[in-house]
């Protein structure tokens, strides 16, 4: 899939509706993202789990929850950011993404990443972290780092689904949302007119 789209809406519309990966004859719903389409920072999970699927909104469960609390914590709502996935299907199970499955549907996400042209992007977790890092290494070294990919500022944190159980995970990432919001533009910024969509590509294949 290389075709460029004019919106996100025209992006949804076409995964809703061709056929890209084995994971559509599992799913119950296209996951595709939700949240402000310019918004300043974007959220990369994982795969859409068994909530997500039967709403078809990213991060509704458990682990949504403390994603919304770690918004707030900074002041900001979803509503207000971007929120998406690796993979827009889920795997049957929970199972992790596989490695074709995650190619399959990398093209989408990068021509979601054109469209929302966001500053910041956050990778929750290994899958995105690596995906959009290029690297090998694990959240557990990356996380705490500022990383720049071309024109993008990446900041790696666990995955809130990580943190549920584990306390100094979520103190951990209470502390990286601190550094998120030092990056972040200041309101004063808000309002000026959105950036043309960059032309080139965004994580070099
Ligand atoms: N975990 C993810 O990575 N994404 C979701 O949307 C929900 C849980």
């Amino acid at each position: 899939m290389d075709r460029r789209f004019e919106s996100l809406e025209q992006l949804r519309e076409f995964m809703e509706t061709s056929h890209h990966c084995p994971l559509e004859a599992t799913r119950t719903n296209l996951v595709f993202g939700s949240g402000d389409s310019h918004a300043a920072v974007m959220f990369i999970g994982e795969a859409p789990g068994k909530n997500e699927d039967l709403q078809g909104v990213p991060f509704v469960g458990a682990a949504g929850k403390l994603l919304d609390e770690l918004l707030e914590s900074i002041g900001l709502t979803r509503d207000q950011v971007y929120i998406a996935n690796i993979l827009k299907c889920r795997p049957p199970g929970n199972r992790n993404p596989q490695a074709e499955e995650i190619d399959a549907c990398a093209p989408y996400l990068r021509e979601q990443v054109r469209l929302i042209d966001p500053e910041v992007i956050v990778t929750l977790g290994n899958f995105a972290t690596r995906f959009v890092l290029k690297c090998t290494d694990g959240i557990t070294r990356l996380r705490g780092s500022v990383q720049r990919v071309g024109k993008f500022t990446v900041v790696p944190m666990f995955h809130p689904a990580a943190a549920l159980y584990d306390v100094s995970k979520r103190d951990v990432l209470f502390r990286d949302f601190q550094v998120l919001a030092g990056l972040l533009p200041s309101p004063s910024e808000e309002g000026s007119p959105a950036a043309e969509p960059v032309q080139g590509s965004l994580f070099e294949e």
